[in-house]
């Protein structure tokens, strides 16, 4: 896996190395050793993502190919006032969505329509709540933050 890091407190050094190492964690964790060697990841820290945008973290495809995904930007919400396990537990949140795009799981298309596994959601219809993409992923995200920081602060 190739883990880039840039953006809003990325000189933190502290902040950098734990994203790093979680990166390398998620990764390893939800795809397998063979498949994250594959993976490209860029991970944009902003301020006050939540405030622009609505959300904590995004996970987005880059690169040409849609069928089979290796190229990927997450962005995180890495604002003071959030604390490192916070941010930590959001970059395992998005992941999770990372795998389900590299599966196939998850087809982002463009406009709002989403295809999940053999099933097409219309994302402005569904209740945030309802999409199985994100029930997996809040199912995912702490557990698999907590199996980190065992590893890692240990
Ligand atoms: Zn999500």
């Amino acid at each position: 896996m190739i883990v880039y890091i840039n953006g809003y407190r990325s000189h933190n050094k502290t902040l950098f190395d734990a994203l790093n190492s979680a990166s390398w964690f998620y990764g390893s964790r939800l795809l397998g050793g063979r498949m994250a060697k594959h993976i490209t990841v860029e991970i944009k820290l902003i301020k006050d993502l939540k405030k622009k945008e609505n959300a904590y973290g995004y996970c987005h495809i880059i690169g040409d190919d849609l069928s089979k995904p290796r190229e990927f930007c997450i962005e995180l919400d890495a604002s003071t006032k959030f604390d490192f396990a916070q941010i930590l537990t959001w970059l395992s949140h998005e992941f999770v969505h990372l795998k389900q795009f590299v599966r196939s799981e998850l087809l982002d298309y463009e406009f709002d329509r989403t295809q999940w596994k053999s099933r097409m959601y219309n994302v402005e219809k569904t209740s945030y709540e309802n999409q199985p993409w994100e029930k997996e992923a809040y199912r995912l995200e702490s557990k698999l933050y907590e199996e980190f920081a065992e590893w890692y602060y240990d």
